[in-house]
């Protein structure tokens, strides 16, 4: 099992829509990076400063390579909603001395996930609303028509590269807002009206 995740594909608060790349940026975390049934999220000791950044997560329901934009919605069934766990500090650190960033995005429990619902439930898939609040205070409030790459656009690039398989996740880049965590905080995140995400960081 494989976890995509997009950077940097919202768009800014009001900017226009821009791309940086000319397809989306992606990454991979490893399996061990699940948290699943809102067990508590336990802060690593080699990092200060871990970062939320909630995210619309879609699974992979069938395998498919080189899989074209318009037909990549059948390839997925079911969404979510989950936070890539950030450790701010170390990511800087890589990327200052050119070093791969795998182990500030990848560590063990960094990518925690909610129930899946069927994707049926909502009728447009590029116009959710999700939001995240932190110790009952809203942090994060995005919508997916503002993602620079869709899900399937999305889609068609990560299978140029990784034959998708069954229950893959894709992680869909977050909105604005992101922002750092500490021992006590409690994360509650929504998917329209949805409460799909109900933790504590430990
Ligand atoms: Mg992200």
């Amino acid at each position: 099992m494989k976890i995509f995740c997009v950077a940097m594909n919202y768009r800014e608060a009001n900017a226009e829509k821009k791309r940086l790349s000319s397809e989306p940026i992606f990454f991979l975390k490893p399996e061990t990076a699940l948290l699943l049934k809102n067990r508590p999220f336990f802060l690593p000791d080699f990092c200060n400063n871990i970062q939320y950044e909630l995210e619309i997560v879609v699974r992979i329901g069938k395998i498919g390579k080189c899989i074209q934009q318009k037909y990549a919605n059948t390839y997925y069934q079911e969404l979510t909603l989950g936070i890539d766990f950030t450790a701010k500090d170390t990511l800087d650190y890589c990327r200052k001395n050119g070093f791969p960033w795998e182990i500030a995005k990848g560590f063990d429990a960094s990518a925690p996930i909610g129930q899946f619902l069927p994707k049926t439930q909502f009728q447009n898939l590029q116009n959710l609303n999700f939001r995240l609040l932190k110790n009952g205070q809203e942090v994060q409030n995005g919508n997916t028509a503002d993602m620079i790459f869709s899900i399937d656009e999305i889609i068609e690039t990560v299978s140029k590269y990784y034959t998708l398989k069954m229950g893959d996740l894709l992680f869909t880049g977050t909105p604005l807002g992101v922002g750092q965590v500490q021992i006590g905080d409690h994360l509650e995140a929504f998917l329209e009206d949805k409460k799909l995400l109900d933790f504590f960081v430990r």
